[in-house]
Order: C-alpha cells, then structure tokens, then sequence
C-alpha cells in the first residue's frame, strides 16, 4: 500500500515513512492510494472476531511494512481489556429503541482519542527502536489531546513528550490526570498565558530547523495517518454490534471538531461497510455545519471562535477536512490545491456551493449535519438522565441531539461517546445540579503529587528546558 498527498506531491510512500510524520512536503495529508474493499465474505469472516484482531485485519489491509506478527502482537498489546475496561473494548448500548451509544471512551484518559493514541504510542516505540531513532514529541494542549498522548507515551522507550498547557486553565481533574503522571520521558510545562501562547510556542519551535533537527522534534497531532486508521476500527466493531447480519445499514453520529473521527467512518464506508449516513455533529462553532448545509467552507478567526461547553468541538479550521474534500472533487489535486491553498490562502474560504460535486457529500458520501448550542446540550444531558438513567458528556449530548433529526425506522443509529462525563463535571453540575460519577482508577488524583514545570510565555525558555532534558 502507497501513500500519496492530497496537494499532488509525486513522491509515493509507504506506511512507517509517514507514521512519524506530519503533513505532506507540499502542505498536503497522506491518503492511500486507495481503499481497500471489504466484501461480505470477509464482513462475514470478520464479525465475531475480537476488538485486537478485528483491528490487525484492518490495520493488514494499509501496513504492508510491519511484520505480519509483529503487527499482530502490537494490536493485542494495545486493545486490552486491562487498558479499555472491557472484553469488549467498545461495548455498544441500546438507549432507546433504534439509537445506540458506542462507548470509546473507557481508555486511560476517558476519551475516544485514547483509541488511536495508545495504537500510536506502541508504533511508535516499535518504528523507534527499529531504526535506532529517538523522537521528542512536542505539543499542546487545553485538555483531551495532551492527556492521551502523554498516556500513551509514558514509559516507552525512544519517546520524550514535552507537553505545554496553559497555567492555571485546565479543569482540575484533566490537570491532575496528565500532572500527577511520574514517568521520567514525560513532562509537563505549564505555560504563563494561554492556549494560544501554547501554541504559538509549538510553532515558534519546530520552525527553528536547526534546533527541531538536532533535538528530533516531532508532534502526534490529528491529521496524522496512523491515528486515523486505528479509528477506523471501531466503525466496523460498532456496525458488527448493532446488527446481526452484514446486509443491513448502520448511520453514524459523530461529534466533531477537526474532523478526524468522522473522516475515519468515511474510510470505513468507503472500504464498502454499508454504512447509510454520517451525521456530522457541531456546537456553536458550526464551520463544518456550515460547510454539509450550504458547500462554503469559512474557516473563523481565533476571535470568531466561541469558547463553549463541549470545548474540544471548538474548532475554526477542521484539519483533516481536507481528506474528504479530496474524495468529494473526484482526487483531483489540482482542484484541492485550488481550494485549499488559493481560495482558503487568499479568502479564508472556498464555496462549493455552485459545484456537482457539493451535491455528492450527501447523495454519494453519505454525510448529514447538525449544530447545537449551550441550552441544547444541557437539555439533552437532563432528558438523558431523566429517561434513561444515563449520564452522557456534553460532546456526547451534541451527537446525541444531532442523531434524533436523523431516525430513519429500520437503521440503527450509533452515536459515537466520544468522552466521560467526568472530564467536563462542571457542565454536567450545571445541567443536573450533582457531580458525574467518578471511576474508581481516578479517585482522588487531585491529590497526587504533580510533576511539572512552569515557564513563561516564551518559546526560549521552553528549548532550554528541552535542550537541559535531552541527554
Ligand atoms: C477530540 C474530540 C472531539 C473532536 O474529534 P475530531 O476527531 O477532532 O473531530 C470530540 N469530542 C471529544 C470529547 C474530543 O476529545
């Protein structure tokens, strides 16, 4: 299996080459060349395996360069039910008739990004060790992205993960999860200012060419390949759970951000899982909304971008979206560099609208989409506990809203749980006027002792700390 780039780069390359990677040379995302096609007899073949399996046949079908057995054996070192709570790993629900729940988020961090991250972290050690490598991971973070990659990473060989998060910013309960974390290959920098100074930082530093060569430094952020194939998975173990034979069509709900989760069901439908519809599910940050409604994509100024109760759905600029879009325009990199480099470069957007191609995000790719607000969410969040005696996260009652304007009688519709309500207590308190429960694992983490530095807003300091803690 090749990997080419979306902007239309001539280089083909193979799955470990771009597994450290991040964006393409010419500014594009690595796709397959194709997708595989899964048909009913291996739909059939596929249906009572286990989650670790299931994941190595898929994972088989776009790594030609892992041994078979190696491979295998890291799939079932990750999806354990030790790490994931469950035999199952993704153990589907039933809340009322026709809508289920597909649990993601029972990882080390409670959050469905824990899925493709763990896979992550045992590649990355594997690749690492292979070619003799070292990797010092960069990143930041306001909350469910840091904690999953430093999770994923503590304790493996060949990593270091320097994570900056702003001071003071973070719910208690994320801060202590990735603060009381004691590995000596994570660090945790609390940065004088706020998320934006974070990141402003990430890029200061891994623009310096010289100091990202000489430390190796890298990122694990979403448009990253890997983490998109590992998702992919759980399409296929969800449509396996809410079905009992392989002729019958599953929609999905998907709350979205970057559009990373829900391009992954765009994989899985086009590698022939009959799904029906993908719902796209936004808050008041509706960019991608926007987009499946009218076909203008506008992405929105940091000051344009609201700050709202299901904080890792607020995104200006969806940065795996260009995926999609690539399929959409019939891979014509051509057409893509126009719009993702012209239009959005020099506009800020692209409109589609006008185009026969817009009409296929629905008619032939499946996609729906839904926002809601502030109010919604915390509707949902009380007539879910009202009804159904169960507690969702704020993300989650997004994709749960989102999933009623889309029933279709016969199809079941999966909605993806895509966090804990415990990472995000305060919305839920002011929803029902108590905390969510707390698993036993988390119990009083606030209280641990807590390995991190404090720095100022300054990308300087912050080479000098990785420069001192490199050798
Ligand atoms: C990251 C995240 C999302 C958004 O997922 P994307 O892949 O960026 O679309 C939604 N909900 C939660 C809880 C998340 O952590």
């Amino acid at each position: 299996m090749n990997y080419l780039s979306t902007r239309g780069h001539p280089d083909r390359k193979r799955f470990c080459e771009i597994l450290l990677e991040g964006l393409a040379p010419d500014g594009g995302l690595y796709l397959p060349e194709k997708y595989p096609q899964v048909d009913t007899a291996t739909l059939a073949k596929w249906r009572d395996l286990p989650y670790a399996e299931l994941a190595f046949e898929i994972l088989s079908l776009y790594i030609d360069d892992i041994a078979p057995t190696d491979l295998k054996a890291i799939c079932a070192k990750t999806y354990t039910a030790e790490v994931f709570g469950t035999d199952e790993i993704v153990p589907l629900r039933e809340l009322e008739d026709g809508v289920y729940i597909e649990a993601l988020s029972n990882g080390p961090t409670l959050a469905f990004k824990d899925m493709a991250m763990q896979l992550l972290g045992n590649l990355f050690e594997y690749e690492l060790a292979r070619r003799g490598a070292e990797l010092n991971i960069l990143g930041a973070t306001s909350g469910d992205t840091g904690s999953a990659a430093e999770y994923a990473m503590r304790g493996k060989k060949g990593v270091r993960v320097f994570m900056t998060s702003p001071d003071g910013r973070m719910s208690p309960f994320q801060q202590a999860q990735m603060f009381s974390l004691q590995d000596e290959n994570i660090h945790n920098i609390a940065i004088t200012g706020v998320f934006d100074d974070c990141q402003d930082i990430v890029k200061a530093v891994s623009n310096d060419l010289g100091f990202k060569r000489k430390y190796r430094i890298g990122t694990v952020n979403s448009i990253n390949w890997a983490r998109l194939l590992a998702q992919v998975v759980y399409y296929f173990a969800g449509y396996f759970q809410a079905t009992a034979s392989n002729d019958k069509p599953v929609s999905f709900t998907v709350p979205s951000g970057n559009f990373g989760n829900v391009c992954a069901g765009h994989v899985a439908r086009m590698m022939g899982l009959p799904i029906q519809t993908l719902v796209v599910a936004t808050n008041e940050n509706n960019v991608l909304d926007e987009f499946f409604r009218t076909g203008i994509y506008r992405v929105r100024s940091a000051a344009d971008t609201h700050e709202t109760s299901s904080p890792s759905m607020d995104i200006s600029k969806a940065s795996n979206f260009e995926r999609f879009v690539f399929d959409l325009v019939g891979r014509d990199a051509g057409k893509l560099r126009k719009l993702f480099v012209e239009d959005l470069g020099l506009e800020g957007r692209f409109d589609l609208s006008a185009d026969p191609a817009f009409k296929q995000a629905a008619e032939r790719f499946g996609f729906k989409s839904s926002r809601s607000t502030h109010a919604d969410r915390l509707a949902t969040i009380r007539d879910t506990e009202k009804r159904f005696a169960t507690l969702v996260d704020p993300h989650t009652a997004d994709g749960l809203k989102s999933a009623r304007e889309f029933l279709v009688p016969g199809v079941p519709m999966v909605v993806l749980e895509t966090a804990l309500p415990i990472k995000f207590a305060a919305t839920i308190v002011e929803a029902l006027g108590h905390e969510p429960d707390r698993p036993a694992k988390f119990e009083g983490i606030e209280a641990l002792p807590k390995r991190v530095v404090k720095l100022p807003a300054d990308a300087e300091a912050v080479k000098a700390y990785i420069a001192q803690n490199c050798d």
